[in-house]
């Protein structure tokens, strides 16, 4: 709190959404609303060593869709200049037709790479735990790693999922951020535990107010694309 305090609302938060916050999402939408500017909540995933507590924390995706959506309407009906992400991105993905958010964007997991101290180059510095998902090292030069298999893995899997999931939002999810499928499900290449039907809910909810011009054109003020 005292560092909250000193950088006196222009530090980041983030909050982590498990059930130990479901029917709290006012208070933690007003503690970033009186603190901050920016905020970001992510749903807990079972990784490393929280993974130990998934029954405690996970939330099941009916939990995580109401909450998801409770946040979204705190956020859009408040007049701050609070900015809650994912949702202003979600919702400036709509204006815009493609993600950014990495954990969202196959494209922006592609544009990033991890280097550990030795020069060893990984897709992503979360990809670090998995030692065959090592691309090889800054010495090989990276014009010699960059489009490699590995480093392509991020694109081949979108075009997986889309083939195989039907998920009509796919274009806005990217199935979520692989190392997260591999840490929870051992698969680089399945759908994030909350990047559907959660998602989902989410973007239809958007989808539905996309359509009331007013509510439209307020969501394009708050997403910063219209004065
Ligand atoms: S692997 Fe995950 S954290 Fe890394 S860039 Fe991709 S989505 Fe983001």
């Amino acid at each position: 709190m005292e560092n909250i305090e000193y950088a006196k609302g222009k530090a980041g938060l983030l909050a982590v959404l498990t059930k130990k916050t479901i029917g709290r999402e006012e208070e933690i939408y007003n503690f970033f609303r009186e603190h901050t500017t920016w905020a970001k909540v992510n749903f807990y995933s079972p990784t490393g060593h929280g993974a130990e507590k998934e029954e405690e924390l996970m939330l099941n995706q009916d939990e995580a869709s109401k909450m998801m959506i409770k946040l979204y309407e705190l956020w859009k009906k408040d007049d701050s200049p609070l900015e809650l992400r994912p949702m202003l991105e979600n919702v400036r993905s709509f204006f815009t037709g493609f993600p950014v958010a990495c954990d969202f964007s196959a494209v922006s997991c592609y544009k990033i790479l991890g280097a550990d101290t030795k020069g060893d180059i990984y897709p992503c510095s979360k990809a670090m735990n998995f030692p065959y998902l090592k691309m090889g090292n800054i010495e090989e030069g990276l014009e010699n790693l960059v489009g490699s298999d590995i480093h392509k893995m991020p694109l081949k899997r979108y075009v997986s999922l889309k083939e195989k999931s039907g998920n009509p939002w796919l274009h806005l999810s990217s199935g979520g951020c692989p190392i997260e499928a591999l840490s929870h499900k051992g698969n680089y290449m399945e759908s994030t535990t909350y990047s559907g039907e959660v998602r989902n809910s989410l973007f239809e909810r958007i989808k539905k107010d996309m359509q009331n011009e007013n509510t439209r054109k307020h969501l394009e003020k708050k997403v910063g694309l219209i004065r």
